[in-house]
């Protein structure tokens, strides 16, 4: 019995990603943008419109799903 498994929730790769900012605007109407997609071939940014519109197609391919929608209602 000596396997570490300091902790299991760190398991999986998780970036480190820096917060949108009001310079993060969505790749697809240019608004600002409260979600980063993280894909293999590199990252997305929408806004909350084109973030929830695309989200059914690219969840499932994403590596990480930045969501900061939240600070819309905040
Ligand atoms: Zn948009």
């Amino acid at each position: 019995m000596d396997q570490t498994q300091e902790s299991p929730e760190n398991t999986e790769a998780t970036l480190e990603l820096p917060a949108l900012t009001a310079a993060d605007r969505c790749d697809i109407c240019g608004a600002q943008a409260f979600i980063r997609v993280v894909l293999a071939t590199g990252d997305l940014v929408f806004c909350g419109h084109h973030g929830t519109a695309n989200k059914e197609k690219l969840k499932p391919i994403a590596i990480t799903w930045q969501d900061e929608t939240d600070k819309l209602s905040a």
